[in-house]
């Protein structure tokens, strides 16, 4: 069994992972309601929340697995905040000591990655070698709140990267186009959810790429394209054409992600697509990645909600299907935390 620790940013993540089940439990305890006050993430007062609580998750985790049980230590070494990855690492190599179990270093992203094939493990984890074998090589897009990424996976489950943003990720895009209109944060479920009452046919904004022949992405013009717009219009305007501003600024974010996906389905072959990362929750987005696959007649794979944000159980998975990829998983006490670790990079 492996037991995952995740604190690479505000979220408090323990979960168990056992290779012939699935997650055996998840436990997170998040600390939004601690920053709302500041408007952002404070690291000293994340980290400190880390230490607090990485205690008494793992108490409720040794209620559903033994510690004898737990053959590999799994962690978050990076990307995130430096103060915030100490206390997962520092916590991990304590366990590891007490309890004379190894631990590995697991990439947040990588672990992103992989999250939308938890699934497949769970429907038949004696099979998964073999069934995830056939879905490579596979294309993937990641879309949170720092990251927008396209990549590809290789039967060797090595990870290549074939896009960024140049500037703002989706997710930020998205939330920052909320804190114009006025609404709470996280934006994007907010936006989501008044775009479905309005239409994109009274607003354009531009398309959120980079360059038509690149399969980069930009999201800054397209935030400051809705700060012009919103300064032409009256607070009372505002109001009432806020559906279909939304409406047309998340088609706007969404488009751009799905015709680059589509332009990279294109260019290479792949066996199956995957969406991961908080954006991913966007049913928008769901069902047009999923129609653009479906087009190309590949399999569609997304991360379930739970496995969307932070989370360890996606960390306690990425562990074991990185298990005998030989040196991707980097074990040992000596494991160092990595604040800005690259997608592409075990
Ligand atoms: P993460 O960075 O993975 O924790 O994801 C958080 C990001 O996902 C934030 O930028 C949210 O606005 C965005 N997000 C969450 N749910 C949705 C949704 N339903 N539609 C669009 N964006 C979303
Ligand atoms: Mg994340």
């Amino acid at each position: 069994m492996i037991l995952a620790l995740e604190s690479s940013c505000d979220e408090t993540a323990v979960a168990v992972f056992d290779p012939a089940y699935g997650l055996r439990g998840e436990w997170v305890h998040s600390q939004v309601a601690l920053h709302e006050v500041y408007g952002g993430i404070v690291p000293d007062l994340a980290s400190r929340e880390h230490l607090e609580y990485f205690g008494p998750l793992v108490q409720k985790a040794l209620t559903v697995v033994a510690s004898g049980d737990v053959t590999q230590l799994a962690v978050t070494r990076g990307p995130g905040l430096a103060a915030c990855l100490a206390m997962g690492l520092a916590t991990a190599k304590s366990l590891s000591l007490a309890w004379k179990t190894p631990v590995c270093g697991v990439n947040h992203l990588r672990a992103h990655a992989f999250s939308p094939f938890l699934a497949l493990h769970e429907a038949a984890p004696a099979e998964f070698d073999t069934e995830f074998a056939k879905l490579l090589p596979h294309l993937g897009l990641l879309v949170s709140g720092g990251n927008t990424a396209l990549f590809s996976i290789d039967p060797a489950r090595r990870i290549c990267l074939i896009a960024s943003t140049l500037d703002d990720a989706a997710g930020e895009a998205l939330d920052k186009g909320a804190k114009l209109l006025g609404l709470g944060y996280p934006g994007g479920p907010q936006v989501e959810r008044l775009a479905r009452t309005g239409t994109t046919a009274h607003f354009q904004f531009p398309k959120a790429v980079a360059q038509k022949s690149t399969l980069d992405f930009s999201f800054s013009g397209l935030k400051t394209s809705l700060r012009y717009q919103l300064e032409k219009m009256s607070p009372a305007d505002i109001e009432t054409r806020k559906a279909d501003l939304c409406a047309s600024y998340q088609h706007a974010v969404m488009d751009a992600l799905v015709r680059k996906t589509k332009l990279a389905l294109a260019r290479e072959e792949y066996r199956s697509v995957g969406l991961s990362g908080g954006v991913a929750n966007n049913l928008v987005l769901q069902a047009e990645i999923e129609r653009v696959a479906g087009q190309q007649g590949v399999p569609f794979f997304r991360a379930r909600p739970q496995h969307t944000g932070d989370n360890a159980g996606m960390v306690a998975f990425a562990a074991w299907v990185d298990r005998e990829a030989g040196g991707v998983c980097h074990a040992g006490f000596d494991l160092q935390l990595a604040p800005s670790l690259p997608l592409a990079m075990d």
